[in-house]
């Protein structure tokens, strides 16, 4: 199956198709990349003056108003043509902030061009440090470049950050290492919108990165936060799949949780890495989350790593 005729699907199998499923870990960038550069992006209004767009790498949110646009992730930089189309169709104001959640490529890659438009761009500091220096992903073989000056977070902190744009107050908070060790949320407290990046994805597998500070305990403990962060009336958006709420938060934290306990046993056993994949530890979770980019051995490798 072809990203074409994915994306000739409904629009909940497209928001899926933005990587083609079940991708080989070595070829998991290079097919992130020509997916996003045939993606369809589409829009969804959140609250207030909050939307997101989909299909291009990470999930971009976009706050509109008079000060003009504030942006969270920046996707991918081969989908510049169609993110200005959908961000001209939400409104004129011009691009003035960009806020990365953490420094992966899908999250990150557009840093570029949408400096080139006006952007400031704030983020943690370790996001500045790893977008500054060649750096390895282990997990997806592939050592990325250090950016271009002007792709790099001007404005950086460790714990928190707090802005007003808009008239809306922003609150940006670090995780503390999880899905890597430069993850933070981002939380629109008028309209309660909260904004986790890779600690949640809605549906699917997860990534975890050990190579820049990422672990199974740090992807539950950032799980355990998320849950702990909101109430039945926050809107949740992840990093990567649909936008959700608490319920979904709660079923990926359980899902986690539980699926490290059963890599932990057979680990525990003195069972290698390979005998663990075959004794499936995820098998009663793989209908529902294993249907994506991290198969279900993925994802039993990456928690074995950290158990
Ligand atoms: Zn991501
Ligand atoms: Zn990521």
């Amino acid at each position: 199956m072809n990203e074409v005729e994915l994306s000739s699907r409904s629009a909940g199998a497209a928001r899926k198709a933005s990587y083609p499923p079940q991708a080989t870990r070595d070829d998991i960038v290079p097919a992130m990349l020509k997916a996003a550069a045939n993606a369809r992006i589409t829009t969804h209004p959140l609250r207030r003056n909050l939307s997101v767009l989909e299909g291009s790498g990470g999930n971009i949110a976009v706050l509109t108003g008079p000060q003009g646009k504030l942006l969270v992730d920046a996707g991918f930089g081969v989908s510049r043509p169609a993110v200005s189309n959908a961000l001209a169709s939400l409104s004129a104001d011009p691009i003035r902030h960009l806020i990365n959640t953490h420094w992966h490529i899908d999250h990150t890659d557009g840093n570029a061009w949408l400096h080139s438009t006006g952007a400031a761009i704030i983020a943690h500091e370790n996001t500045r440090k790893h977008l500054s220096a060649a750096t390895r992903v282990e997990g997806w073989r592939y050592t990325f470049p250090a950016v271009p000056a002007g792709a790099l977070p001007v404005t950086t902190f460790a714990a928190g950050h707090e802005m007003r744009w808009n008239d809306t107050r922003i609150l940006l908070t670090y995780y503390g290492p999880s899905h890597t060790d430069s993850d933070i949320s981002v939380h629109f407290t008028e309209a309660d919108v909260l904004l986790v990046g890779d600690t949640w994805w809605n549906g699917v597998y997860p990534f975890i990165d050990y190579s820049t500070g990422g672990s199974i305990d740090g992807a539950i403990r950032a799980a355990e936060a998320n849950v702990e962060a909101v109430t039945g009336d926050t809107i949740v958006v992840p990093g990567h799949g649909p936008v959700g709420g608490r319920s979904g938060l709660i079923e990926f934290r359980d899902m986690l949780v539980a699926i490290r306990e059963n890599v932990a046993v057979l680990k525990g056993e003195g069972r290698s890495l390979e005998d663990t994949i075959a004794a499936k530890p995820t098998a009663a979770f793989d209908a529902k989350w294993g249907q994506f980019l991290i198969t279900p051995a993925m994802f039993t490798a990456l928690v074995y790593a950290g158990v």
